[in-house]
């Protein structure tokens, strides 16, 4: 299904670099680069081998101007991104070069692609599945090793290959039960149950493993949302300097319809970290102001961590007591900050208010104990999870809703067997499911869904 039209779009990012590709893909690729560009061989681009770059210069045809000294790669389909034809101009990082080179392309007839769209051709042309493309979108924004690896693994196909031999598994049982409704005679019928029963329960405690890694993968992907409260000048601001200032904060800008938004994460262990309302908790730091427990309680409504940060060379206080009431259930630590000082605070006291969470003796101002929470802070996201080969880990919402719906429809299928009803309605509920995981690689989903996850990208990509 190769797409009639030719795209074309900056494929590096915005403002100064070394250099600066103009990505061009379709049927009119190389002719349209080929036309601009003047080759220092005098060779044509026509007749340039796939994957090899010549240098020459682009010149505008209007007036004869050489527009930039570049580099011309030309990708012949099916061998590249796109599985079509692709050119791609190197030129100097700049934005004018790039615009106006950008501008001879799309007055050669060429389309300015839309976002993703280089990607969504190679979905099309069968180059990615979904979940391989979305993939892309996450090797981009990985804000740690962690999550680069995840993002990694799906690219490479380690997750569509699971969701792949599932969908291969229940299609044998579809086969196997319609073949005892063609000869009800034989007692296939009750084999057929009987495997059906057995691999369906197989099947939902497999799909059940995995979605027991979507906490996980969501955290890796979209980074742990952590907010740090305690009453004033208890160190919230000093804690947080520390960890900024030893971990390389990872700044992304996630665009919006209004305005941008700039996020900023903390690599912890390979874990991004997202402080909620550093601002906040920066400017409030030299201000004598009380928190309060109405503003921790907001404070903790969305939080995937919360940190609580205790003075140690004070007694603890009501305010304290209060703020410590509102973490059962929630995922937290205990921080018991200014171990420096002097010992005042009743840890006994704190350990009987906070139960069995974890309280780890810290000093933000000298920075000891910040290991301790490091480590913390890690098993308690990957809970357990031995292995971590995050290739398998179900990272997006998406997915993790298709595979939660897959394996209802398993699970009924189960029951319909041990309701002792016909193969038939089986088989129904087996290829419901069957369908809903083709959702996720892409076999089986509508063109809004496709649409919607491909405006995600960025232009270019
Ligand atoms: P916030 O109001 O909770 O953000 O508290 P700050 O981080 O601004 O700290 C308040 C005061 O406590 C500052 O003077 C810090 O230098 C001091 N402080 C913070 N952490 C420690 C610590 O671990 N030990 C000691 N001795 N002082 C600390």
């Amino acid at each position: 299904m190769f797409q009639e039209d030719t795209i074309a779009a900056i494929a590096t990012a915005v403002g100064e670099g070394g250099i600066g590709i103009i990505r061009i893909s379709g049927p009119a690729a190389v002719p349209v680069a080929g036309s601009l560009f003047r080759a220092a061989s005098a060779a044509p681009a026509s007749t340039q081998p796939s994957y090899r770059a010549a240098y020459g210069t682009i010149v505008d045809p209007e007036n004869g101007q050489t527009v930039d000294e570049v580099l011309l790669l030309v990708m012949r389909a099916p061998r590249s991104y796109t599985r079509e034809d692709v050119a791609e101009i190197h030129c100097h990082g700049g934005p004018l070069p790039l615009r106006r080179i950008l501008g001879l392309v799309l007055a050669a007839g060429v389309r300015l692609a839309e976002p993703g769209e280089f990607t969504k051709r190679a979905f099309l042309n069968g180059r990615l599945d979904l979940s391989q493309a979305e993939a892309v979108i996450d090797v981009i924004r990985a804000k740690t090793d962690a999550s680069l690896r995840m993002a990694v693994g799906h690219l490479s196909g380690a997750f569509s290959a699971k969701v792949r031999a599932y969908r291969h598994e229940i299609l044998r049982l579809v086969a196997h039960l319609e073949a005892a409704i063609d000869f009800p005679e034989d007692d296939i019928e009750e084999l057929a149950s009987r495997d059906v029963a057995s691999a369906a329960d197989k099947l939902c405690a497999d799909l059940d493993r995995l979605l027991d890694t979507a906490q996980t993968g969501r955290i890796l992907r979209e980074g742990l949302e952590t907010v740090i409260i305690g009453k004033p000048n208890v160190g919230k601001s000093s804690l947080l300097n520390a960890l900024l200032g030893e971990k390389r904060a990872i700044v992304t800008e996630i665009p919006g319809t209004t305005r941008d938004i700039i996020e900023e994460f903390v690599n912890i262990g390979g874990i991004p970290i997202k402080v909620v309302d550093t601002a906040g908790i920066r400017e409030t730091a030299d201000v004598v102001e009380r928190i309060g427990v109405a503003r921790a309680r907001e404070a903790i409504i969305q939080a995937d961590l919360i940190l609580l940060l205790l003075d140690a060379s004070a007694p603890l206080s009501v305010e304290d007591k209060e703020v410590m009431e509102l973490l059962s259930g929630r995922q937290a630590i205990v921080l018991v900050n200014k171990t420096d000082l002097p010992a005042v605070i009743d840890m006994d006291d704190v350990h009987r208010h906070v139960g069995g969470k974890p309280v780890i003796r810290i000093s933000a101002l000298e920075g000891t104990g910040v290991e301790e929470l490091e480590k913390a802070i890690v098993e308690m996201v990957y809970s357990g999870q031995v292995s971590r080969s995050e290739g398998a880990f179900v990272n997006n919402v998406r997915h993790s809703r298709i595979l939660r719906q897959a394996r209802d429809h398993l699970a009924e299928s189960r029951a319909t067997v041990a309701a002792g009803m016909p193969p038939d309605c089986v088989v129904v509920d087996l290829k419901a499911a069957w369908e809903k995981l083709g959702e996720i690689t892409g076999d089986t989903v509508g063109e809004d869904i496709i649409d919607q996850i491909f405006t995600q990208f960025c232009i270019g990509k």
